[in-house]
């Protein structure tokens, strides 16, 4: 499509060496082909053009000295992507891959998340190439505070919400909340994913893991079929992964796999969810580990795997969940699944999955559904927790949960009744895409060219 073709070779002489960015812009706008070719009026407000263009970006020094007494300096971002349907709201990642690309197509991302959920928050996503492995306590704090000291002026409860994501939890909220409040002198919800002790909500820990595991329910569930018994292949061995494994125990299925850049674990029983968070909760050590604890498990080092691909994937099983990192599952990793039968695909990370990858689950009309749908119980909490904050409510654990598992039902309709919508029932990447586009470009519309 020459209008696709046109965006991105836009995007690659405005925005140079974006190529994560190029692939989510690519993705979304194909699967908008069957709107953006009858619809006018998105054309004539120019929608595509503005929608892959951020709001604002922000970009920043972060100096920080280190427990040696040396000043070191990391790259800060914020780019405040969309605010058609409410303040942009989404994570804060640390680790050392980040760069404007990275955060843009995350902040890209987020935008349709947030539609889809229905709520009203808009889309937004920063960060820094900070690596929290092997710092002191004292060091993250500093590096916190000193990221604080230039982002406080941007962001607001009722402005730029941010969160949590890679590299970024309940400590590192912590310290930037601390030192936000030390700044601006205000007591608010600015953040989601805050300490239980003061302010934060029930299940927004467990939240994206939860709501990745309930949307592979509805998509099962849609086939006369539910997770009991089945076997799960999970990658990662952070937030996501780790309550995405403890719902799929709930529900009834065998978690076997859980990983993390040093390697995979293979547990054929079932991975052991206590020791699991003993070792990335509280001790934060590698997953080699993991094979102490439990010698008949399986470590295999990162340095083994296939040239073209995970190890996670290649162990045969019936779902997988991929809750790790983007690029993840590529395609000849997506064609072992798919030969070894997997049923169902739900992703609790942003863009696992190659967009070959995805080709090959919607070839073989498994059941997909790509993080924009089902990692968005995540963002959903933390909405939840913008609203007790605002009304200065708390809510129980069984309250926030029923809440979260009636958004995820919502998200999985949405997506499915869209796509059902356009002749492709199957396709849930079309049907999450045009759903949450439509939401965003009618509400850009209404609010005038801005
Ligand atoms: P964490 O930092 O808690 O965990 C990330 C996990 O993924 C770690 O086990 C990490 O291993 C592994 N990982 C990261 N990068 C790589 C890599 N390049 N290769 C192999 N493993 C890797 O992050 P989260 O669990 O919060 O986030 C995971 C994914 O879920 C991300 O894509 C995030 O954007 C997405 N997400 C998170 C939400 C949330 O609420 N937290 C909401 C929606 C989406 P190691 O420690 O060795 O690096």
């Amino acid at each position: 499509m020459t209008y696709i073709h046109d965006t991105i070779v836009r995007l690659q002489k405005t925005s140079p060496a974006q190529a994560e960015f190029y692939q989510a812009v690519e993705e979304v706008l194909d699967s908008l082909q069957p709107i953006l070719e009858t619809s006018e009026q998105y054309k004539r407000h120019a929608i595509i053009e503005r929608i892959v263009e951020p709001e604002r970006q922000i970009m920043f020094r972060v100096p920080w000295v280190d427990d040696q007494g040396n000043v070191q300096v990391n790259k800060g971002y914020r780019i405040e992507f969309n605010s058609a349907l409410g303040p942009y709201k989404g994570g804060l990642r640390f680790h050392p891959s980040v760069n404007a690309g990275i955060i843009k197509f995350l902040g890209f991302e987020q935008i349709f998340k947030n539609a889809l959920t229905g709520l009203p928050i808009g889309g937004g996503k920063g960060g820094a190439n900070f690596d929290p492995k092997g710092k002191s306590d004292g060091e993250i704090m500093r590096f916190c505070q000193s990221f604080i000291n230039e982002l406080y002026r941007h962001i607001g409860p009722t402005t730029d919400v941010p969160a949590g994501d890679i590299g970024v939890g309940a400590r590192e909220i912590g310290y930037m909340f601390g030192q936000y409040k030390r700044l601006t002198g205000n007591y608010d919800g600015v953040f989601t994913g805050k300490s239980l002790l003061w302010g934060g909500s029930l299940v927004r820990k467990e939240a994206t893991g939860y709501g990745c595991v309930y949307f592979a329910q509805y998509m099962l569930e849609a086939k006369g079929d539910t997770l009991a018994g089945k076997r799960c292949l999970v990658s990662g061995a952070g937030n996501v992964a780790i309550y995405t494994i403890e719902k799929l125990y709930q529900l009834g299925a065998r978690p076997v796999t859980c990983s993390d850049s040093s390697g995979t674990v293979y547990h054929e029983t079932g991975i052991n969810l206590e020791t699991l968070k003993e070792l990335k909760e509280v001790r934060k050590v590698r997953l080699n580990e993991y094979v102490t604890a439990h010698p008949e498990a399986k470590f295999i080092p990162a340095a083994d795997y296939p040239a073209d691909g995970n190890a996670v994937w290649r162990i045969p099983a019936e779902l997988a969940f991929p809750c790790a990192t983007q690029n993840e599952l590529s395609e000849a990793d997506a064609q072992a699944l798919v030969a070894n039968g997997v049923i169902g695909v739900s992703e609790g990370a942003n863009m696992p999955s190659t967009q070959d990858a995805v080709e090959v689950f919607l070839d073989a009309k498994i059941c997909y559904g790509p993080g924009k749908a089902a990692n968005a119980g995540g963002v959903a909490t933390s909405q939840l927790e913008m609203a007790q904050n605002a009304s200065m409510q708390r809510w129980s654990f069984e309250e926030v949960d029923e809440k979260l598992k009636v958004i995820m039902k919502n998200i999985f309709l949405s997506a499915s009744g869209t796509a059902a919508e356009f002749g492709e029932p199957h396709n849930l990447v079309l049907g999450a895409n045009i759903a949450g586009f439509r939401r965003v470009a009618d509400a850009m519309i209404e609010q005038g060219v801005v």
